[in-house]
């Protein structure tokens, strides 16, 4: 079968999904990414005469919008690349032997080109992996490789998470063994927050951390399809899975709906939540009488006590704490007044307390709802 970060990533969250992409299944497409995907192909046609420029009416008049202001961004952000030995959106591939070795990297047949419409991965033989960097070049004598990736969406991952990357692991693997560079440096480039990070290693460190993704995927194409696609695990990616109209999966209805039945579904619930709030207030109104509810909370009218301020007397009480405290406590702990005037109380230490005790008064209210503390 062919394989990708992204049948790998898709495998992660249900390999009934990735066995079905891996085999070329039809199916309904997401339509999250067609901002990125339009400014990928934005870019990669500014940056090379091979890219065709893409077609602009596919975007609604706010995508539109939203594809100018990450091309801003990227115009703003001024990242060269050399003119020799620079290859843009170039897909690549290799067969995978059983022990994770990539047997030659070559360019893709159309049918293993994403672009291309006689895309079709389901004509693999064996296992094989493709990639396609958004740019890579050589340093000059051809002893280091950059790969560059342009990342459009809205987060960005943490240093240990790069460290794990699939894609910067896979890509670098391949690239230093298509080229000979005795190093790869993966920079990833998110164009909505014009920030810029990037991992580098030598060559066989890029090897040994991809040789088992390689071979594993190798030993999953051992196993039947039919017995993959039994493997269902759904969750929120449902929604965005081509293949959700038809998989029969048990989930709660709202994982399946599309984004903008998602959102209107999560505003009905808000407002349901406030009428529930706002009935049980009634209802509290209405009780006389107090009851506990498991967890510490006590719901009917209670008084609340709590500590206060003398009128006029906070400034004399902080100025004494401040005057008082001893070298050895730091100002930031003695003035750490998260929460209330009771929560704070309750953490200083008792040799500073006994000074402002004499502008502390107790208070209370009528309260509903008393939560344990
Ligand atoms: S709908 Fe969910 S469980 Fe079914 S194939 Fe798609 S991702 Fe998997």
């Amino acid at each position: 079968m062919l394989w990708s970060k992204s049948f790998v990533q898709s495998d992660a969250y249900c390999p009934k999904q990735s066995v079905k992409l891996r085999l070329g299944h039809k199916g309904r497409s997401w339509d999250g990414f067609r901002v990125g995907s339009y400014v990928h192909d934005l870019i990669a046609s500014g940056l090379s005469d091979d890219c065709p420029v893409p077609m602009k009416h596919t975007l609604s008049i706010e995508e539109m919008v939203s594809a100018k202001s990450l091309m801003d961004n990227f115009e703003e952000m001024g990242i060269e690349l050399p003119d020799e030995e620079c290859f843009i959106e170039r897909p690549i591939y290799s067969k995978i032997l059983k022990d994770g070795e990539a047997q030659e990297w070559l360019d893709c047949p159309a049918w293993m080109d994403r672009g291309s419409d006689e895309w079709d991965p389901g004509r693999a033989v064996g296992t094989a992996w493709r990639f396609q960097p958004d740019a890579y070049f050589l340093s000059k004598g051809g002893k280091k490789v950059t790969v560059y990736d342009w990342k459009t969406s809205w987060g960005i991952p943490s240093d240990s998470s790069l460290n794990k990357d699939i894609q910067a692991i896979t890509y670098c693997a391949a690239l230093c063994q298509m080229t000979g560079a005795e190093e790869a440096e993966f920079v990833w480039w998110n164009i909505r927050w014009k920030t810029g990070h990037s991992l580098s290693k030598p060559a066989d460190e890029w090897l040994s951390l991809a040789k088992p993704i390689w071979a594993s995927c190798w030993e999953k194409d051992r196993y039947q399809t039919k017995a993959i696609e039994m493997d269902e695990r759904p969750g929120e990616h449902c929604g965005r899975c081509p293949y959700s109209d038809d998989c029969l999966v048990e989930l709660p209805s709202y994982q399946k709906i599309d984004d903008a039945s998602l959102y209107q579904y999560s505003e009905r619930i808000s407002a349901l939540s406030r009428k529930v709030k706002s009935d049980l207030k009634a209802r509290l109104k209405g009780r006389t009488s107090t009851l506990p509810v498991p967890g510490g909370t006590v719901i009917g009218p209670s008084i609340n006590k709590y500590s206060k301020w003398k009128r006029g007397e906070k400034e004399k009480g902080m100025r004494k704490v401040l005057e008082t405290i001893p070298d050895s406590l730091p100002l930031t702990d003695v003035f750490d007044v998260k929460g209330s005037l009771g929560d704070w109380l309750g953490r200083l230490p008792s040799e500073l307390r006994q000074y402002i005790e004499e502008h502390i008064e107790e208070g209370s209210r009528q309260v509903l709802i008393k939560k344990e503390k």
